[in-house]
């Protein structure tokens, strides 16, 4: 057990905030992704993207150029394949996180507004009295969430009370909005003959025509309620987040509508509350969530790298050496850099042959800090940190491995030698 705590400790002990911010945005990200896609069509091709995408890095990595080029092209085709077939459910999941939306709800909860009993029991009686007449209709009872930005057609505002008679008339066969939802909000009839986004869920009844399509679609992307009422076959069905229900009486529909109304209402009121229980949840997909984003993470995502790069460890890497010279800087005052001062070094680095090809050698250079050195003797080792070296290329020794700098007393006037050194910083601009 300890003998896999300790890398693990190792690994958080060595995160700083920004990787622990990074990996945390991932995570959530991955997470969502997961719950919101899951068993769906949508995953499975969602799969398939990031399937492609691993095996075109890898075979980039490898150095197969024409292979990785046209998994490249296949990576973006299935990836405009993912966006057009499911733009559905990737708006829905922008609706759902939008940060505007959670303030509106937060507004409707505090401003108190519900739909007061007698008007659920007239929407139910207006129902069934549509549907003995085989009068098609959609009802949208909106809840916490405002409807507008879904709807395919905004339609009419009417801002009219809830009467039977008004319904009825709504639905009337040659009413001039009687072809599309009626939208309740708020103790009102807010919008008619509006235009719904139809679902694209395949498990539907074949029965089911547009008009309860577009009924589940809009449950689908928020948290309304639909009545639907049957031109075809007089019957009644009440949509809730996709689920379908058939009503037999009045009865049925208004305690369908009152308990969902309340219930959505209470979950909305305890929703701002986290407990124990939501942190482990679903403990499974969360856990498999952060290992995988720690792994990609730990591949290639802390090296500050482009994508395309992801994967330096998979590279095979090459050592060369360069001849460098040495630029001395901050050199205080009164102190003069002795002329034997070492003036070159040969540094060894390692990296990816293609950087190593194509690197400016003459821009590679030693800076050494002088800064608070007093007259005399000093040693200073040179490491990675004195060499300004571009993202991917690592620093594996220098040859002396350590300066011996003898320091001399400078003449009251002379600020500085006539070698290299300067007060300047070194510039960190040279790649
Ligand atoms: P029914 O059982 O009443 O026949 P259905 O589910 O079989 O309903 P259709 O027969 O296709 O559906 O019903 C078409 C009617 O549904 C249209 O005339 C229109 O009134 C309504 N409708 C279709 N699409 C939408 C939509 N996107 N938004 C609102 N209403 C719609
Ligand atoms: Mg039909």
């Amino acid at each position: 057990m300890w003998g896999v705590a300790q890398p693990a400790l190792n690994f958080v002990q060595n995160l700083s905030w920004n990787h622990m911010l990074d990996i945390g945005i991932m995570w959530f990200l991955l997470y969502q992704v997961y719950i919101r896609f899951k068993g769906t069509q949508a995953m499975r091709l969602l799969v398939r993207v990031f399937a492609v995408w691993l095996i075109y890095l890898v075979s980039q990595t490898a150095g197969l150029h024409l292979t990785s080029f046209l998994l490249w092209a296949v990576w973006i085709a299935v990836l405009i394949l993912f966006l057009i077939n499911f733009h559905g459910e990737i708006q829905k999941i922008f609706f759902q996180l939008n940060p505007v939306r959670r303030f509106s709800i937060l507004l409707r909860r505090a401003m108190r507004i519900r739909l007061p009993d007698e008007s659920v029991a007239t929407i139910a009686s207006a129902a069934f009295s549509l549907a003995a007449k085989h009068m098609g209709a959609i009802i949208v009872v909106e809840h916490r969430d405002l409807t507008d930005s879904l709807l395919r057609s905004p339609g009419e505002e009417i801002e009219a009370d809830i009467q039977p008679a008004l319904l009825e008339t709504i639905f009337f066969k040659g009413a001039p909005y009687h072809d599309g939802a009626a939208v309740v909000r708020e103790n009102k009839v807010s919008r008619v003959g509006c235009v719904l986004p139809l679902s694209e869920n395949n498990a539907l009844p074949p029965e089911f025509g547009t008009r309860h399509r577009a009924a589940v679609g809009i449950t689908e992307r928020c948290d309304a309620l639909a009545i639907v009422i049957s031109e075809e076959r007089g019957e009644i069905t009440c949509v809730e987040g996709g689920q379908i229900k058939k009503m037999e009486d009045e009865d049925e529909l208004a305690s369908w509508l009152t308990t969902r109304l309340r219930a959505a209402r209470e979950a909305g009121q305890t929703k701002g509350r986290i407990s124990l229980r939501h942190v482990f949840e679903n403990w499974r997909p969360k856990l498999a969530a952060l290992a995988a984003v720690i792994f990609l993470w730990s591949l290639g995502g802390q090296e500050n790298q482009n994508p395309q790069n992801f994967f330096p460890q998979l590279e095979s890497k090459v050592e060369e050496e360069f001849r460098v010279p040495v630029h001395y800087y901050n050199l205080p005052s009164g102190v003069t850099l002795p002329a034997d001062a070492a003036k070159e070094v040969k540094i060894r680095l390692r990296g990816r042959r293609d950087l190593l090809n194509y690197i400016d050698a003459t821009r590679l250079r030693v800076n050494v800090n002088l800064a608070k050195m007093t007259p005399g003797a000093h040693s200073r080792t040179l490491s990675g940190r004195d060499i300004d070296l571009p993202n991917g290329l690592e620093f594996l020794s220098a040859e002396p491995k350590t300066l011996g700098l003898n320091l001399a007393k400078a003449p009251r006037s002379e600020k500085m030698t006539k070698s290299s050194a300067s007060t300047e910083t070194p510039d960190s601009s040279n790649f």
